[in-house]
């Protein structure tokens, strides 16, 4: 009996010290792992996740999780009906279970997808100002069966953890707004300039025909902004699902070249491809490899020389496939190349030359992260710039979506 009571102590005492401690951090992903680690640590679990819930599409999505890969866990998502994480946040209730296989409520195709056996769970809900953000589990205790007081300890790491959640949320969206909104300053300024200059008498028609033109130009790159801001602040909080299918890269290839060939034909640049017909396979999700490559012909259009080219290449090594945009364009600073994936970045000397957000590298290279890839680039001024794709051939699985 004084045992329990010491060991029930040694729980609590060890909350306080995990609540400072996520007091400390802002940083979500980093926040989540800490939670976790400490979830395994006072319940003696061998694994666990957390899931956060998605109103809007009525389905949880891992966020963080010790038994599967950062690819895998993108593609998964879980279901509000039929699954036991959908069962916590619906009833706001807890889960405790010695055989996951013997309750109806268990959603097996997360086990078929990452091959690891679970046999006794514990789920609470996180819970936040009667919001309910997630669900938090543990896995497979590694001595007899979770109890009672692992659960009590487990609810109360969710509460803090809920808080914790929300507060690194609001930080990291202030965060991204707050660059979002000096992004929009200048464009806004420019706008303001133009409409207080059509406004004066005394400027010709001609001057207004250019003037409308530029006005245009600028409402089509603020539309732009937008939707590129959107996308990249679905990929950094995580909350994009990766749709994996086996597709044929060159038939996306050829589609993508399709898309440009108007643009190519207006600015004189030829598009060439020269891939060899007979290659494997890929395993990814095709709408978003295809973002990738069609922002990587739009630069290679766009950041080119009249009458230059363009070629693209498909090519599969033991390991991985790669995919390469090579133009003859006006190339890359060697300064520029370590910052060209932030977002907003743009080339100084390419300001003028054609208009952008600076964000579509940013995007392409997450989404590449995303699927165990990478992008690379090589660039030389006044020669040219070389950007590879790069995608493993054999990627672990091929989550099962059940939508
Ligand atoms: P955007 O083109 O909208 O500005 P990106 O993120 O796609 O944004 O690219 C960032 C910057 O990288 C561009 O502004 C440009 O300066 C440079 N860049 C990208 N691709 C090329 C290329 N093929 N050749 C030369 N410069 C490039």
């Amino acid at each position: 009996m004084a045992e329990i009571k010491t060991q029930r102590l040694d729980g609590y005492r060890r909350l306080i010290d995990i609540a400072r401690d996520l007091a400390s951090t802002l940083d979500l992903d980093e926040l989540l792992d800490r939670i976790l680690m400490a979830a395994l640590e006072i319940t003696d679990a061998e694994a666990g996740s957390i899931l956060l819930y998605d109103s809007v599409a009525r389905q949880l999505y891992f966020q963080v999780a010790t038994n599967m890969d950062q690819p895998t866990m993108h593609g998964l998502t879980v279901p509000l009906e039929g699954s036991i994480a959908g069962w916590i946040v619906t009833n706001r209730q807890t889960v405790r279970t010695e055989n996951v296989h013997d309750d109806k409520r268990f959603f097996v195709d997360v086990e078929e997808t990452t091959g690891y056996e679970t046999k006794s769970l514990l789920g609470v809900p996180l819970i936040t100002k009667e919001k309910v953000v997630g669900v938090l589990e543990v896995l497979n205790k590694h001595n007899g069966k979770f109890s009672s007081q692992d659960e009590n300890l487990l609810l109360v790491l969710g509460a803090q953890a809920a808080v914790a959640i929300e507060n690194a949320r609001l930080f990291q969206q202030s965060d991204l707004i707050s660059e979002f909104v000096h992004e929009l300053r200048t464009p806004l300024a420019s706008l303001s300039t133009a409409t207080y200059l059509l406004l004066r008498p005394e400027i010709s028609q001609e001057q207004r025909v250019q003037i409308i033109t530029n006005i245009h130009n600028e409402t089509l790159r603020l539309n732009t902004l937008a939707s590129s801001f959107l996308d990249l602040a679905r990929l950094e909080s995580g909350r994009v699902q990766y749709h994996k299918t086996r597709f044929n890269i060159n038939d996306l290839i050829y589609e993508c070249k399709d898309v440009m060939q108007g643009k190519a034909d207006e600015m004189h640049i030829l598009l060439k491809v020269t891939s060899d017909e007979t290659l494997p396979l890929v395993e990814a999700d095709r709408d978003k490899i295809k973002q990738v490559i069609l922002n990587l012909l739009s630069n290679a259009i766009k950041y080119n020389c009249p009458n230059g080219s363009v070629v693209i290449n498909a090519d599969a090594t033991n390991a991985e496939i790669v995919v390469s945009v090579q133009d003859t364009g006006m190339g890359i600073p060697e300064e520029s190349l370590p910052h060209l994936f932030e977002k907003f970045y743009r080339v100084n000397e390419h300001e003028n030359r054609a208009s952008g957000t600076g964000l579509g590298l940013s995007i392409s290279k997450q989404i590449m992260q995303g699927h165990n890839g990478a992008l690379e680039v090589r660039s030389k001024v006044g020669v040219g710039t070389v950007f590879t794709l790069r995608l493993p051939r054999y990627p672990k699985t091929i989550p099962q979506i059940r939508r």
